[in-house]
């Protein structure tokens, strides 16, 4: 007999891995609602269904959505994730929440009326629950997209039977984007101008999408425990420390997982080689295979990878700052991005002028992304802030060694080896100066170039870590109890 379902849970995000990602939130929504399945839990997720989507689905509903004086339909699909495991009684809905003109277009965000847009999604997603017969008891929401979310269930729903039991827990992945808005959102989204007040949903006289889930959310949480810290000063909170200082006692972190399937150097089909901890020297198979692609000359050199968007965050300016004295050393650097044109523009020049040394390859490319974890040695993340990061996380279990600076996650997760010999895992820095990044890769070359046997040694242990979602998804667990009594209480 099957045993009984722990909880009801919807997961609702903007981005959900292996339908549309731009980053970590994709990864996240794609891996944690299985390993959530897998504890029993009857947890469905809802997500836009952009005009990429191409995956077999089933027409489940179709309803009106009042958008001030317009009304939108909604057509909701669903398909099935298949649990990893293959057991069918584990296998996950997705519902996509439809509508042409929202979503029909290239592209994920970055539309003026990206406002609209994800108001009608939220709108859309509580619409749908009666219609689908779901009554959660946790609606989970990730970064500003889901926001209003929170918002409806206390300003709208709160006395309609069918919602007023519900929980939310509202996820930080990010809180540079909080979606900002004209005050007219609250038309759109149906609610009266009381919601509109600094203590509420205005910001400096725009409606924040974020700031109604962080004021409305019954636990908030943040992907690693040292943001859920520095989210609370001035240096990070991006002008919301405030709010979150005072909502502290609901304020949690909880660091990613990867999900060790899908990223697994043993049966990645997307490297050349795949290898283990007892096989990890076949990585440099990979290294010649990811130099040919990238054209470099295929040679026994350390090669510095990096995968990223490409924005201020990341820390490139440091890079870019000491690229002609990097390159002066015997090494290659790949490099697989998008994101701001010119840091697109400056790298694309740095490749003119280091042909030999640099390898560029501008857009999104999830297999080139797995070459370059398996085939370099060092992989940078230097960013200037890092709520958690998968980077450093996945180049981990491909046995390449993170070079980060100590910031959010990346502190958290990334130890020195200079600093701990018995548990170091890579190397980082705290200064955020292009001295100090420089400084830290050449001790890294130092140890590759010169001490063979302590590098594999590294490598090694990076290739036995283990950062899969157990731990994290029972940390959720508590998360939602918490909510429960919370919403109870
Ligand atoms: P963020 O969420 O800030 O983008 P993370 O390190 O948490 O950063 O997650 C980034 C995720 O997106 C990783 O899975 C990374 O491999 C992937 N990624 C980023 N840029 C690209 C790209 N251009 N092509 C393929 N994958 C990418």
């Amino acid at each position: 007999m099957q045993e009984k379902n722990k909880l009801k849970i919807l997961f609702v995000s903007a981005e959900v891995s292996p339908f549309a990602k731009t980053g970590g939130l994709a990864d996240v929504a794609g891996s944690l609602p299985r390993s959530l399945a897998a504890m029993r839990n009857d947890i469905r997720i809802a997500m836009p269904r952009y005009k990429t989507i191409s995956a077999g689905m089933n027409y489940v509903a179709d309803f009106p959505v009042k958008m001030g004086w317009r009304t939108e339909t909604c057509i909701v699909r669903e398909t099935a994730t298949a649990h990893k495991s293959g057991d069918e009684s584990l296998s996950l809905p997705v519902y996509f929440i439809d509508n042409y003109h929202y979503f029909y277009r290239d592209g994920i965000y970055g539309f003026q009326d990206d406002g609209d847009r994800f108001a009608f999604f939220c709108a859309a997603v509580l619409e749908m629950l009666p219609r689908i017969g779901f009554q959660p008891d946790i609606i989970h929401c990730n970064d500003w997209h889901t926001g209003p979310i929170c918002m409806l269930l206390n300003e709208k729903y709160s006395r309609d039977p069918f919602y007023s039991s519900i929980s939310t827990v509202f996820t930080i992945h990010n809180l540079q984007y909080q979606g900002l808005f004209p005050k007219d959102m609250l038309k759109l989204l149906d609610v009266g101008d009381e919601v509109f007040v600094p203590d509420k949903v205005e910001f400096y006289g725009s409606f924040n999408f974020m700031k109604a889930g962080l004021v409305y959310a019954d636990i908030i949480s943040t992907v690693s425990e040292t943001y859920a810290r520095e989210i609370q000063t001035e240096e990070y909170g991006e002008k919301l420390e405030g709010l979150l200082a005072k909502r502290r006692e609901d304020v949690y972190g909880v660091v990613n997982g990867i999900d060790y399937d899908e990223f697994n150097p043993q049966s990645d089909a997307r490297i050349f080689k795949n290898y283990s901890a007892e096989t990890f020297m076949k990585k440099k198979e990979n290294k010649y295979v990811l130099q040919r692609e990238m054209n470099l000359p295929q040679r026994d050199v350390p090669v510095l990878g990096l995968v990223s968007r490409l924005t201020g965050q990341k820390g490139l300016n440091l890079i870019v700052d000491i690229a002609d004295e990097l390159f002066i050393r015997d090494i290659q650097f790949v490099l697989l991005g998008t994101g701001d044109e010119d840091y697109e523009r400056i790298f694309k020049n740095l490749r003119i002028k280091y042909p030999d040394k640099m390898g560029v390859y501008i857009g999104f490319n999830a297999g080139l992304a797995q070459r370059i974890y398996a085939g370099s040695d060092i992989f940078l993340m230097p960013s200037r802030f890092e709520p958690c990061g998968l980077g450093q996380i996945i180049s981990l279990r491909y046995g390449t060694i993170p070079l980060v600076r100590a910031t959010g996650g990346l502190a958290e997760t990334i130890t020195d080896i200079g600093r701990d010999a018995e548990r170091g895992n890579g190397f980082s820095f705290t200064d955020f100066s292009p001295k100090e990044l420089l400084t830290t890769i050449d001790r890294a070359l130092e140890i590759y170039n010169k001490n063979p046997d302590l590098w594999n040694n590294l490598v090694k242990r990076a290739l036995g870590q283990d950062f899969s979602w157990k731990k994290s998804a029972d940390k959720y667990m508590e998360l939602y109890g918490l909510a429960l009594n919370k919403k109870r209480a």
